[in-house]
């Protein structure tokens, strides 16, 4: 074949810009996608090598990467069933002409275990965001010859038959001058490693291969070791503490979703360590940011979801209204709900022990999730000061008997600082009440949620001014003030608090002479605005 000369078929005028500017907001992307269609036709050839399709050695498969800096290009080799001059013409002269597709609507019925990524059939294109000048070298696993194609960014390309003995395809990016840190072997290692850490095909750069193509979430559980979750974490963030526990999420109807969470150690500033969840589709990395694919509270877990059922290059908005994000996300709730309860079934002593980083885990996603609640009353836990852990239900139970308002509501005292509110805390003990630990910076909205769920349950602060509204225990509490000095001294307080509700109580004198109270109402509104204030 003469060298040939035409049109590549567009609807516009010139796709390319649009492509440049608007199609992908990131230009290193170009990579992530000729490292997919590198992928793509190797697993293609292993798949008709499977099928009989093809009875030539596969040979080693690795995809290289290659970067010369004097030449100013960028080279992606692959062994991988390459392409014949017609299907040059048809696959990439065609823009938005997917193989990809093509290959998956002729084989569709064959069981597969070599995914494909591609599926728009623009990937290719994204090369020019960084190349003035793109060749590919492609020679099919059909006999045919091997063939050249060329183009410079502008609709023209030029097709040409050449010697090549290798089956594969490489494609030779020319960087453009304004993209010349693409030239930067570091760049490009970093790069390959954030999309390329688990693609399932091995990824040479510089005689080094990049990734770890059976990355455990791809595996049976079945096949995995506790050894082997823990291992997987450490890779992934090699900084941190083990998990407490994690989920393997494993589901094909009614959409494809594989993946591992976990459960890290939450501290209390669990704002900081969001961000920790990555997207894959198909073992490609995408984001990690899954603010649309994955509800608030459970951001806090870490690890890893890959789906193809979730759009790739697509805005944001597209992906909160895709169906298949909105029942990923609700799936992912149910799972971890059930892992939950399934923790809590079978060892309550572990789980309770736990309690700390999974309780304000647990109440974020009862504040914030409405389904959340459903699944996971029957694992909300109290634990009072005296170390003992009680769900909502035994709870109520405990203390209905003595702890009632006149409303005949079950009263839930609680202290929101223990050692401050001690001599609180003991003169309810001394009533034989009990009192709960409520001390973290969820506390005040998860109690608001409680008091809407729970039936004829009620919160009350320990230094609230609740004692005395309980029924009464009959300890015939006598004041050691007169009536006198009290009023003297709960117009001091007053003046101190600046507080005209500030109501003042004199105990008898074992653990404290006076206390300060304040009624619920007010304590909770200030401990509220102070929440609020503070998450603005
Ligand atoms: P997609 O990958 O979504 O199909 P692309 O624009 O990335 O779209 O690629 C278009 C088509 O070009 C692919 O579907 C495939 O048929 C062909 N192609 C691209 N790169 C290669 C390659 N390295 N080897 C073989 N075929 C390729
Ligand atoms: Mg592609």
């Amino acid at each position: 074949m003469s060298t040939e000369k035409g049109t590549i078929s567009i609807n516009t005028e010139n796709i390319f810009p649009i492509i440049k500017k608007f199609l992908y907001s990131d230009n290193e992307i170009f990579l992530r996608e000729l490292v997919s269609n590198a992928v793509d036709a190797t697993q293609k050839i292993k798949k008709l090598s499977a099928m009989g399709k093809y009875d030539g050695e596969l040979g080693d498969l690795k995809i290289n990467v290659a970067v010369d800096k004097e030449a100013k290009t960028i080279t992606i080799s692959d062994k991988g069933l390459g392409m014949t001059a017609d299907e040059v013409k048809k696959y990439i002269n065609q823009i938005a002409f997917s193989g990809a597709k093509d290959f998956l609507d002729k084989y569709k019925d064959v069981d597969d275990k070599n995914p494909i990524i591609g599926q728009f059939g623009l990937g290719f294109y994204s090369a020019y965001m960084v190349a003035k000048e793109v060749e590919i070298h492609t020679k099919s696993y059909q006999d045919e010859p091997a063939v050249k194609w060329t183009c410079d960014g502008t609709t023209e390309y030029a097709l040409e038959d050449i010697e090549k003995a290798e089956r594969g395809t490489d494609i030779i990016l020319h960087i453009a001058e304004d993209s010349e840190e693409f030239l930067e072997e570091a760049k490009i290692e970093q790069i390959l490693t954030k999309y390329g850490k688990f693609l399932p095909v091995e990824i040479e750069f510089k005689e080094n291969v990049i990734n770890n193509p059976t990355p455990i979430w791809v595996k049976s559980p079945s096949d995995l070791k506790d050894e082997d979750y823990l291992a997987f974490y450490k890779e992934l963030y090699p900084m941190s503490e083990d998990p407490l526990f994690w989920i393997h999420l494993n589901v094909d109807y009614p959409f494809n979703l594989t993946g591992v969470l976990y459960f890290p150690k939450i501290k209390q500033d669990f704002q900081l360590s969001r961000e920790k969840i990555q997207l894959y589709s198909r073992q490609v990395f995408i984001t990690d940011d899954v603010k649309d694919i994955v509800p608030e509270f459970l951001q806090l877990l870490h690890g890893v979801i890959d789906s193809p059922d979730i759009p790739l290059n697509v805005s944001r908005s597209y992906l909160q209204a895709d169906g298949n994000v909105r029942k990923i996300n609700s799936h992912i709730t149910k799972k971890v709900a059930d892992k939950l309860s399934e923790l809590f079934k079978e060892d309550r002593k572990a789980f309770e022990e736990k309690w700390d980083s999974i309780g304000l885990f647990v109440k974020y996603g009862i504040i914030s999730d409405e389904k959340f609640y459903d699944r996971a009353k029957d694992f909300i836990l109290f634990k009072n000061t005296e170390g003992e852990y009680f769900t909502p239900e035994d709870y109520k139970t405990k203390v209905e008997a003595l702890q009632k308002d006149k409303d005949e509501n079950t009263v839930v005292l609680y202290t929101s600082h223990p050692e401050k509110q001690d001599s609180y805390i003991k003169a309810a003990k001394k009533r034989e009440y009990d009192v709960i630990v409520l001390d973290d910076v969820l506390d005040s909205h998860f109690i608001n949620t409680l008091e809407q769920k729970l039936e004829k349950v009620t919160f009350k602060r320990v230094d609230g001014d609740s004692l005395d509204k309980l029924i009464d225990k009959g300890l015939n509490e006598e004041s050691v003030l007169s009536d006198k000095e009290k009023e003297k001294v709960e117009g001091l307080f007053k003046e101190l608090a600046g507080n005209n509700v500030v109501e003042i109580k004199a105990l008898s004198s074992d653990d404290a002479p006076v206390s300060i109270v304040l009624p619920e109402f007010m304590r909770r509104w200030t401990d509220m605005s102070r929440i609020n204030g503070q998450s603005n």
